[in-house]
């Protein structure tokens, strides 16, 4: 009787055993992608990020005559999932709703308006808060979004929440700017440039027509002159084709070292955002003392 007791509280241990290890190889083996959790998976996820979510952005527009139209969207979802298997974080799913009038007279464009982008953003933060993380990282591939992700971060202060919203601000240090310069064979870019078809060639390069860069000028076409003036028609007056630079010679050995460079950035920022105290704790402070008025 006592033996079998004892083997019976042996039995006992070790299923508890393989069940904590199996909790742990979950936990270990979780996709950093959003879309790819099962619901099961999804509360380590939280636990694992310590509640970092990223949100990578793109838009669908025309990339010169040699890029998918989806290209902002592919390069910063890569860059996120990268720089998310080194400092775990969820990735959300593909975002391409993204401020692009300016392209709206080239085929492929998904150009929706402005109330509809603040408010589909405001409520995918929403979303992402109700599914338990409160710091989000915006990463952006899209230059057309770049106010708007600006002004729409100044306006998390209006109104009290759970949450803090982080926008990636990538930089390039002067050695990898060297390497890049050293690279590069042309020397003006913008859109769909040579440095942007090279990170196409690490990211998805079955999508990338390179024989096709040349079919199309990339050059500024000089239009308008307003010195320090600032008008909506600015981009189309310099590039109507909707392409800037020349891409020619675009080469994936080029797109690795953009690439490594800015994924390594993005990892330190996760970091840098999970360690982060001082965001929530003055915007609680902020939104007491606005209250009094
Ligand atoms: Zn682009």
């Amino acid at each position: 009787m006592k033996t079998s007791l004892r083997n019976l509280h042996i039995l006992m241990l070790l299923f508890c055993a393989i069940l904590t290890s199996a909790t742990k190889i979950s936990a270990q083996n979780l996709s950093a992608a959003w879309e790819e959790l099962t619901s099961a998976e999804f509360r380590y996820a939280v636990e694992r990020s310590e509640e970092v979510c990223i949100v990578p952005m793109g838009v669908i527009e025309k990339h010169g005559q040699h890029l998918p139209l989806g290209t902002d969207v592919f390069t910063a979802r890569h860059t996120s999932l990268q720089a998310a298997g080194k400092e775990y974080a969820v990735v959300f799913p593909f975002y391409f709703a993204g401020q692009i009038y300016e392209a709206m007279h080239q085929p492929g464009t998904i150009a929706y308006s402005p109330d509809l982008l603040y408010k589909m953003l405001e409520e995918t933060c929403l979303e992402i808060s109700r599914n338990g993380f409160k710091k989000i990282i915006f990463v952006n591939g899209h230059g057309g979004n770049t106010y708007f992700l600006q002004y729409f971060c100044q306006t998390q202060l209006a109104k009290e929440r759970d949450y803090s919203v982080y926008l990636f601000t990538p930089s390039v240090d002067a050695d990898t700017q060297k390497t890049i310069t050293s690279m590069r064979k042309s020397t003006t870019g913008g859109h769909a440039d040579e440095g942007e078809s090279a990170t196409m060639l690490v990211v998805r390069p079955d999508l990338v027509k390179m024989e096709r860069a040349g079919d199309e000028s990339g050059a500024d076409q000089m239009r308008l002159n307003l010195p320090n003036a600032y008008t909506a028609i600015w981009w189309y007056s310099k590039y109507p084709n909707h392409y800037a630079g020349d891409a020619a010679g675009a080469t994936e050995k080029l797109g690795k070292v953009i690439m490594e460079q800015r994924i390594e950035q993005l990892s330190k920022v996760i970091k840098t955002v999970k360690a982060d105290k001082a965001t929530m704790t003055l915007q609680k402070e902020f939104w007491q003392r606005s209250a009094r008025y």
